[in-house]
């Protein structure tokens, strides 16, 4: 008997529609159809475990795909519950289709401007993205079935009669189009299987009807009624000539004769039933984590600590957070959080499910309870997404501050590394900066981590509300030998996220301020000066106006102090305020700006009344020795901040020399 009809879908509108969604994945119908198989397959269990299905003894449920690269074929064999005839009508005839038209129905204007999350909807249609024909081979599990035999060509047209597969289960055979001939490539199949297929709940093998066949050598007791066997390999007993008590020689057995066997080679599974997340907590080893960190991330550091997420109500999701060691720049935090629904894998990264901070980890999450099927904007309004998000969010703060709280040396151990990833996640959400607010540390100048609290308390009489800070030891050690000298604190935050970061805390916190240590000059280090203090005056008049002409830069902001250490001549401050517009600048790229247009450099040359070069300039006045001091205190100024641009540094090196010739003559 046999039978043809039409599908109810107007080719016209269908193929391009698809072919542009699908476009950049093709790939996704072995995910499609490897799925439908495992589907099947679980079913099936389902029955058996209802007393409704008896499973031969011999049999293992799996899903074995077999490409052919000579004939550009993919057969996907599944032993799940098959199909009877009315079944395939009604499941592929009737609802795979017209799910698909469905599907186009909803999705075929925004097909150019929105992407759909899973694919999910078009099932075992994706099979057309690939292939020019398509057939169905199966056999129900049910009692007295007969096999049923389905092709269409092209998806529009189809043929079903009666079939000739023995055992119960479905094929599912692609006949490959001239454009997707790489899928029956064994290598691509494998790379796409691993892609989608890793974690599914039914073993998947992969086999190559081309191919060599392979070999392995076991020992006799490791045979079981499965293997193949080529050939018995028998290994004579092992002997050695050896000399008796009468001098005489003889051969001594050191090993008896065994037998092995050459074997085809045994197939292994591609995929990992049980993924770690679907364990209990309770049931994982650290062990365990870290191996399925390096499988799943290629990631050969070992992570820092990882959250494992378990929960049923309100909603499945089950998921394993992974923090990793980074390379203290912000910009090298590259993460991945990889999405599945019931063991499938999704896609990476899906920002509306995913908070964006966390994407700087890496990362599993399985959630079977998400509509996929829906475009992102839709998937982005959603609530339940929403709340899904939101939930992670909170798990991964409970976790982050309870181990402040029980496990604070390691919570300091860990907090360079995962510092960029909180303040992120702060600055990106309310809800976790809140939940952070008492668990973020700062590294004090004796290497000592403070919360913010305790930053202030520390330094309450000396500089209320303020937290001075370095970015950079080096650059900045002149003023922190100054700041140590004094006995004040500063903190450490070398990352170029603590610029907006502290900038968040600033806004959120009313009064509080935090300066460079380079910023300003703490009245700590300055000698009282009174307001009506006319010689002062002077004198700092008239040293700005001798430096400003010995530099030839009448620009420069000059401030003229009276600090208590003699020693220090000159020092440069930069403005808290310019500096970290020039830092955004920097982060957002704005290259191409002039920084003159937030207000020039923000430098400012600070003089030290109290040193006695300083004096010499203001005692002699103008003159070809003033000239060179003032240049000179200038470039140490600079150099003590950091770098001296190449010009200034041609002069620096030749007035040194020039300098250092005037010592030796001197004699
Ligand atoms: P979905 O899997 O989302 O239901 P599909 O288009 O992938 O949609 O498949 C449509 C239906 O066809 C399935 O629900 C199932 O009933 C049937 N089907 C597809 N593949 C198989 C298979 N390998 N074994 C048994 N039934 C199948
Ligand atoms: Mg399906």
């Amino acid at each position: 008997m046999s039978r043809t009809g039409n599908l109810s879908i107007n080719s016209e509108n269908i193929f391009p529609i698809i072919k542009k969604w699908l476009y950049s994945d093709h790939d996704i119908f072995y995910r499609e159809l490897v799925s439908n198989g495992s589907d099947a397959i679980t079913k099936l269990k389902k029955l058996e475990l209802m007393g409704e299905y008896t499973k031969p003894e011999d049999m293992e449920y799996k899903v074995q795909v077999t490409v052919n690269p000579d004939d550009k074929t993919i057969a996907i064999t599944d032993n799940g519950l098959g199909m009877t005839e009315a079944e395939v009508e009604e499941y592929i005839n009737q609802i795979a289709f017209s799910g698909a038209q469905d599907f186009l129905e909803k999705y075929k204007d925004k097909a150019n401007e929105d992407q759909i999350i899973g694919h999910f909807g078009l099932g075992f249609y994706s099979a057309f993205m690939v292939a020019d024909k398509v057939t169905i081979d199966t056999l129900s599990y049910k009692e007295g079935s007969k096999p049923v035999h389905w092709e269409s060509e092209g998806g529009l047209t189809f043929e079903m009669k009666d079939g000739e597969k023995a055992e119960q289960g479905t094929t599912i055979t692609l006949y490959l189009n001239e454009d997707s001939y790489e899928f029956s490539n064994e290598y691509r199949a494998r790379e796409v299987l691993e892609k989608y297929c890793s974690f599914m709940p039914v073993p998947i093998y992969l086999n190559n009807e081309k191919a060599e066949p392979q070999y392995e050598t076991i020992e006799k007791d490791e045979l079981t009624d499965k293997d193949t066997i080529i050939e018995t390999i028998v290994e004579p007993a092992k002997t050695e000539e050896k000399e008796n008590e009468k001098g005489e020689k003889e051969t001594v057995e050191t090993e008896p004769a065994k037998e092995k066997y050459k074997i085809l080679k045994r197939p292994v599974a591609l995929n990992d039933t049980t993924p770690l997340w679907s364990k209990h907590p309770n049931e994982c080893t650290d062990e365990e984590y870290r191996d399925f960190y390096r499988k799943v991330f290629h990631d050969y550091k070992e992570p820092l600590f990882w959250i494992h997420l378990n929960m049923d109500y309100p909603f499945n999701l089950k998921g394993i957070l992974y923090f990793p060691k980074i390379n203290t720049e912000y910009d090298s935090i590259e993460g991945t959080i990889k999405l599945y629904n019931n063991q499938v894998f999704i896609a990476d990264n899906i920002k509306e499910v995913i908070p964006e901070f966390l994407m700087l980890l890496k990362g599993a999450i399985d959630c079977p309870d998400l509509p996929l099927n829906v475009s992102r904007s839709a998937l982005q309004n959603d609530g339940f997404v929403k709340k899904i998000s939101d939930y992670i969010t909170k798990k991964v703060a409970d976790k982050l501050s309870g181990m402040c709280k029980t496990d604070r040396e390691n919570y300091e151990k860990y907090w360079d590394d995962i510092a960029p990833f909180i303040k992120f996640g702060c600055i990106k959400d309310e809800k976790f900066a809140e939940k952070m607010n008492d668990y973020i540390l700062f590294k004090n100048l004796d290497g000592k981590y403070l919360t913010l609290k305790d930053c202030l308390e520390e330094n309450k009489e000396k500089h209320e509300n303020t937290v001075f800070y370095v970015t950079d030891e080096k650059e900045q050690s002149q003023y922190i030998n100054m700041f140590k000298k004094e006995g004040l604190d500063a903190v450490i935050l070398p990352h170029s996220i603590d610029s907006p970061f502290i900038g968040h805390l600033e806004q959120k916190n009313e009064g509080l301020k935090f300066l460079r240590i380079d910023a300003d000059l703490n009245s700590t280090f300055k000698e009282e000066v009174r307001e009506d203090d006319e010689e002062f005056k002077k004198t700092s008049e008239t040293l700005t106006e001798t430096f400003k002409k010995a530099l030839g830069n009448d620009k420069l902001e000059i401030k003229v102090e009276k600090l208590k250490d003699e020693s220090i001549s000159s020092m440069l401050t930069v403005s808290e305020e310019t500096r970290r517009m020039q830092d955004m600048m920097k982060m957002y790229n704005m290259y191409g700006m002039d920084p003159s247009m937030f207000g020039g450099a923000g430098e400012t040359l600070v003089l030290n009344a109290n040193n006695k070069l300083v004096q010499y300039v203001l005692n002699h006045g103008e003159g070809e020795n003033t000239n060179k001091i003032c240049e000179q205190l200038y470039d140490l100024a600079l150099l003590a901040h950091g770098s001296l641009s190449p010009e200034r540094m041609t002069g620096f090196v030749a007035r040194t020399n020039e300098i250092m010739m005037m010592l030796a003559e001197a004699k």
